[in-house]
C-alpha cells in the first residue's frame, strides 16, 4: 500500500493505492473521480494530466485555471509550467478556450478551465 497526494484541487487528498509492476489492485480514500484518475495516471502510465494558472488582463479575475485535454509525459510538465508562466490572456476568457495548441508537439492542447469576464 502506498499513499499518494492528489494535486487536482486544494483539498490535497491522501489516496491509498495498492499496486505492483503489473496492475493497480485498489484505490481508496479519493474523494472524487478526479482523484481516481489522478492515481491511475500517476502510477499506471508515465503520463498525467496537469493543470495550472495563466494571467489575465482586462478582467476582475487575475488568472484563469488551465488544463491539458489529455495526459502528457510527466517529464514535460515543468517545461509546460514555465510556458504557462509567460502567457497573458486577454479577457473575456471562456471555459474550453484554447490556450496552447499541440503543446510541445504532444498532440495535446491546453484549454481554459475557468472563466474571466
Ligand atoms: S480526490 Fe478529488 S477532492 Fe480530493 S484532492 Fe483530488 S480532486 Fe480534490
Amino acid at each position: 500500500m502506498q499513499q499518494i497526494t492528489c494535486l487536482n484541487c486544494p483539498l490535497r487528498c491522501s489516496i491509498d493505492v495498492e499496486y505492483d509492476e503489473s496492475a493497480i489492485y485498489s484505490i481508496e480514500r479519493n474523494n472524487c473521480e478526479r482523484g481516481y484518475r489522478f492515481a491511475i495516471d500517476l502510477l499506471d502510465l508515465p503520463n498525467r494530466n496537469m493543470f495550472g494558472y495563466v494571467k489575465v488582463e482586462n478582467s476582475t479575475s487575475k488568472s484563469v485555471k488551465v488544463i491539458t485535454t489529455k495526459p502528457i509525459p510527466r517529464d514535460l510538465i515543468p517545461v509546460v509550467e514555465e510556458m504557462l508562466s509567460k502567457i497573458t490572456l486577454n479577457a473575456p476568457v471562456e471555459v474550453q478556450d484554447l490556450v496552447i495548441k499541440n503543446v510541445l508537439d504532444t498532440g495535446v492542447d491546453i484549454v481554459a478551465a475557468s472563466q474571466a469576464l
